[in-house]
């Protein structure tokens, strides 16, 4: 992982807290493989779905939609989703017209605190690279054909701020309530790569 002062990724705490891991592991004490089902639980439930809820909220009601693409830090954190990077959290709305990709391109910033832990591909060169040279390219390969009318914006994370891609509500979801909206949302959907077919 490259280390830059923008993307101070491994803070001292962090450090720390490998250092204890690798120690742990190496004395028997702890088995790396239920460390890594909490970890696969922080990346692929628990996170995620805080983000999702914030986007069904917004879905519903459009005084806190309004609050949430305008601070969203302040909005999350009402819903008691509450960064602990000391980054601020900045909402992209996609419409009809505009579709927003989300990428750190020096490291891995990612907002924690709505999306849990970053998978392994948004870490990856390939993707950091070629989400802002190819981000058409990129999103053909998620399975999303972005029409040539609508505008792709790639916003790159850094360690101040983070982004959280709101999708469009899918049609043929008037009748939904808001917990069974966030149930629609994705993880990619949040990052950018995904976008939300009909219900
Ligand atoms: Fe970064």
């Amino acid at each position: 992982m490259t280390d830059h002062p923008d993307h101070s990724h491994l803070s001292d705490s962090e450090l720390r807290v490998r250092a204890l891991e690798s120690l742990l592991v190496d004395k028997g004490l702890v088995d790396p493989a239920a460390l890594d089902a909490i970890v696969d639980t922080y990346e692929n439930k628990v996170g995620p779905r805080n983000g999702a809820r914030v986007v069904a909220r917004a879905w519903v009601d459009a005084d806190f939609k309004q609050w949430l693409l305008r601070d969203g830090t302040a909005a999350i954190d009402s819903l008691g989703y509450t960064s602990t990077q000391g980054a601020d959290i900045v909402v992209l709305e996609n419409t009809a017209k505009v579709h927003n990709l989300t990428v750190c391109t020096l490291c891995s910033c990612y907002p924690w605190a709505v999306l849990g832990l970053p998978p392994a591909w948004y870490k990856s060169f390939p993707y950091r690279s070629r989400a802002v040279k190819d981000p058409r390219g990129v999103l053909l390969e998620f399975g999303q054909d972005i029409a040539d009318d609508v505008e792709v914006r790639v916003w790159d994370s850094t360690a101040e701020v983070r982004y959280l891609v709101l999708p469009e509500r899918p049609a043929g979801t008037a009748d939904m309530t808001e917990d069974a909206l966030a149930e629609l949302v994705t993880r990619n959907s949040m990052i950018g790569t995904d976008r939300l077919g009909e219900a």
